[in-house]
């Protein structure tokens, strides 16, 4: 049984504080896109290895991964995700750390994410005496295109050791610093890009009843798979349908042959995401036929699943927060539309995905993440580092 209490972790935690400013705002100023990020992957190799880490690089691309082992008896191999990538943003904040790769920010947070992972591994290493079995730190590439995950699993990342349990954690621009987000179950929906091209036949505008009009026909099929959420979906349940890209015809007096759209469906639950697709189909399929043009559904092969907190570990988490940050200052209802591919990790391990407020605690001032404008608070850096330094040890037990 470890003996460190989050107080005390916590005031170790802000005696590091200003490491963890300067690693993040180190990892600010030079951002790297999704499987470019060899200066950061490097700088965490390093410092992993400075830490008596066993580290391993080029684990998808540019993932690092860094291995220790307990002094207590054998337990648990319990994996840590944080993930590396920012966004192909223009950053918009004046700071004195802004973004000196032109056109690339991060505009996520997962500066922070990598700094807090860092500091975490600093804290198992220094209390190894603390606990058992194997810390797996999983630095992540790729995350904003939904790759890096996946990437790592190709390369063995859940192999040798293969984890038991997974931890993992989000900052939040949009909750106070000082409060946390534990959600049990789903926390982050299920995301799976499809596209949908209707064909009709082509004419002079002037004449469309020699055409076929796909045009037409596409405004009918926006309009109707509308009705799905709003008429389909048990209104206590969760699901998104979105078309985000239309295209279709070139001037304004031909009708086209071809119009194609794209977008993404969102769900929790595996009954809702088989609803939806049904009734894409059959709208999809009914509206063409009925306006006597013809229409395909495709949906990505590569969806990614929900992202599902494991209750007890999450209680276990929530606990933790409380004892942090005050039990009024965390939530247990966070859910989110958005996807992520930590997604994976906890589908192959049971785990927890904890979001960190970091954002002012004047709710006008947050700014949203991928926003040009995005910024954190820092007070947040020692307060994840403690909370998910503490989760890990009570997972890690002697
Ligand atoms: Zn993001
Ligand atoms: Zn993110």
């Amino acid at each position: 049984m470890n003996t460190l209490t989050i107080e005390q972790l916590k005031t170790e935690a802000d005696a590091m504080r200003e490491q963890l400013v300067n690693t993040r705002r180190d990892f600010h100023m030079h951002p790297e896109l999704a499987f470019q990020e060899v200066r950061t992957a490097g700088i965490v190799a390093q410092r992993l290895g400075e830490l008596g880490y066993e580290v391993q690089t080029g684990v998808g691309k540019t993932g690092v991964v860094g291995l220790i082992e307990g002094n207590g008896s054998v337990g648990e191999t319990l994996l840590l995700r944080f993930d590396m990538d920012a966004l192909p943003i223009i950053e918009a904040v004046d700071v004195p750390f802004k973004s000196q790769n032109a056109g690339v920010m991060h505009a996520c947070g997962h500066d922070a994410h990598t700094a807090i992972g860092l500091g975490v591994a600093e804290l198992l290493a220094r209390h190894r005496d603390q606990w058992g079995g194997i810390a797996k730190f999983v630095f992540q590439p790729a995350e904003e295109i939904i790759a890096g995950a996946k990437a790592m699993i190709q390369d063995g990342v859940l192999e040798n050791p293969k984890p038991s349990r997974a931890l993992s954690m989000h900052v939040s621009s949009m909750e106070p610093v000082g409060t946390v987000q534990m959600t049990s179950g789903p926390t982050m929906a299920a995301a799976q890009a499809f596209s949908i091209s209707v064909t009709g036949r082509g004419a002079h505008g002037a004449s469309p009843h020699q055409g076929r009009d796909p045009i037409a026909t596409a405004a009918l099929i926006i309009n109707a798979l509308q009705t799905v959420v709003s008429r389909n979906v048990e209104p206590l349940k969760a699901g998104v349908i979105t078309i985000g890209a239309i295209h279709g015809g070139t001037v304004g007096n031909v009708i086209p042959d071809l119009v194609e759209m794209k977008g993404t469906i969102r769900s929790f639950e595996s009954e809702i995401e088989v609803l939806l697709k049904k009734r894409m189909q059959a709208i999809i399929t009914g509206i063409a036929e009925s306006m006597e043009c013809s229409a395909e559904l495709t949906f990505d092969v590569n969806p990614t699943p929900a992202t599902v907190n494991n209750p007890e570990l999450a209680e276990m988490v929530r606990n933790n927060a409380k004892a942090l940050v005050g039990p009024a200052n965390v939530r247990d209802d966070r859910r989110t539309m958005g996807a992520e591919d930590c997604a994976w990790f906890l589908q192959a391990a049971p785990g927890a995905y904890v979001f960190i407020g970091a954002g002012s605690s004047d709710e006008s001032k947050h700014v949203p993440h991928h926003s040009p404008r995005f910024v954190i608070e820092e007070d947040s850096l020692p307060i994840a580092t403690a909370l998910v330094t503490k989760s890990a040890l009570d997972l890690l037990k002697k």
